[in-house]
């Protein structure tokens, strides 16, 4: 079998001694987009956290490629994971250029970043707004953006906390395929976050549902609509069509 892009075990994160992520294990195979998908307040943006090294867990390990990048004593820090982030609320630097925004995480020389990011660019789409600053770019135009900054190192994992939720709903769809195919095309693998059943049957190869700091059901998009595990999972994707 393939050693998992990314692989964690039983994790538990405890606040004011509620288990707010409880037991739990997931793993995400290289290439694939797994969705973490389940109610507000259920434990996605802490078990993101957790992986990207930002919040430490109570219990359990992550590992990256089968190494161990995580346990209750050894961490190394988010900076060295070659982890990828994108949140809702992208936050591009206002005094850099659009280009110099792509290229900053990047470590080559000036020529090397310049290519990165204009490569980048060309493939949302945006490689005429180089030299533009991001005030001068619309919000989906700036989401674009930050997806190329956040691709442009080569992540090992994208992790992305419900990165469409502050988009206008016309521009949404679009942005999730074109998403979608950049990812693919990087052959990044993913852990999108969503409370969405909707995007995560768009965007997922896998679908780990979430309910009260637990994994309650995990599977492909399909099997997951068609046999959802309980009441509680027929009612939470009662509104997807
Ligand atoms: P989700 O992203 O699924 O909406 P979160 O992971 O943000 O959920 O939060 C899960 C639960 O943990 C919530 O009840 C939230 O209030 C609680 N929580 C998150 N962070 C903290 C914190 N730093 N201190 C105390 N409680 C927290
Ligand atoms: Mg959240």
């Amino acid at each position: 079998m393939q050693t998992p892009r990314l692989e964690i075990r039983n994790i538990v994160r405890r606040f004011d001694g509620r288990r707010v992520v409880d037991d739990v294990s997931l793993t995400i195979q290289p290439g694939d987009v797994t969705c973490l998908l389940g109610p507000s307040g259920c434990g996605k943006s802490t078990t993101l956290r957790m992986i990207a090294g930002v919040d430490m867990q109570d219990e359990g390990e992550i590992y990256v490629d089968g190494k161990l990048i995580c346990d209750t004593v050894f961490r190394v820090p988010p900076e060295r994971r070659q982890i990828g982030l994108m949140f809702q609320d992208f936050a591009l630097f206002p005094h850099l250029s659009v280009g110099d925004n792509v290229a900053f995480g990047l470590r080559d020389g000036k020529a090397e970043k310049r290519r990165r990011a204009g490569e980048l660019l060309e493939r949302v789409g945006l490689s005429r707004f180089i030299d533009d600053f991001p005030h001068q770019l619309s919000g989906g135009e700036q989401q674009r953006v930050a997806l190329a900054r956040a691709l442009a190192p080569r992540p090992r994992i994208m992790l992305m906390d419900e990165p469409f939720s502050g988009l206008d709903n016309r521009l949404r769809d679009g942005i999730r395929d074109e998403t979608l195919a950049l990812l693919k095309e990087e052959g990044t693998s993913v852990l999108l976050v969503t409370h969405e059943p909707e995007e995560a049957m768009r965007m997922a190869d896998e679908i780990a549902l979430m309910r009260g700091g637990q994994i309650v059901q995990r599977g492909a998009p399909y099997n997951i609509y068609n046999r959802p595990v309980d009441k509680a999972a027929v009612a939470f994707f009662s509104d997807v069509n």
